[in-house]
């Protein structure tokens, strides 16, 4: 499948509200498959289908840790978050060059829908609940930078003018 063109950080298509999905067409399951490639091309841990430039509501995510295998997921939910906060790095291929420190549930339960339709249910701890929340803020227009304090943000945008690609 082709590695796709990920957006960067100004593409509109990252602050969009992204559709929810009606149908599991073929297509769907090429555009999930094709995220795959390009999130290991680019060497990410998920992907968001905006980030794309799709604007619906598909993810796929590989934490790579032993007892988690590769998923897609489909209109995704946060039914549940555990009480306890976590801080930990993070970064983004929409942003690449820039990476901080954001605070986020430790724990968190997701529902969605497979690439065969079925529902799925994943209780999700430490680095799995993060890249789920992240991910799943993307599907909201919602990017890592809009998680830090406005000082920082500046900074982290300031950063960003100097280290964007220009391509
Ligand atoms: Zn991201």
């Amino acid at each position: 499948m082709p590695v796709l063109k990920v957006r960067l950080l100004g593409d509109p298509v990252l602050r969009e509200q992204a559709s929810n999905i009606t149908e599991i067409t073929d297509e769907l399951r090429v555009l999930a498959e094709s995220m795959f490639d390009t999130m290991y091309a680019e060497e990410g841990v998920g992907l968001a289908a905006p980030q794309i430039g799709i604007s619906q509501r598909l993810i796929v995510v590989d934490p790579h840790e032993d007892d988690v295998r590769p998923f897609a997921l489909l209109n995704p939910e946060i039914v549940e978050f555990g009480p306890q906060r976590e801080r930990g790095e993070e970064g983004c291929l929409s942003i690449p060059g820039l990476k901080d420190v954001v605070e986020r549930s430790y724990r968190c339960v997701v529902e969605g829908l497979t690439l065969e339709g079925e529902k799925r249910v994943i209780e999700a701890e430490g680095l799995l609940a993060r890249i789920l929340q992240h991910e799943i803020d993307h599907l909201n227009g919602v990017l890592f930078i809009d998680r830090v304090s406005p000082l920082k943000r500046k900074l982290l945008l300031a950063k960003w003018q100097k280290v964007k690609p220009t391509a």
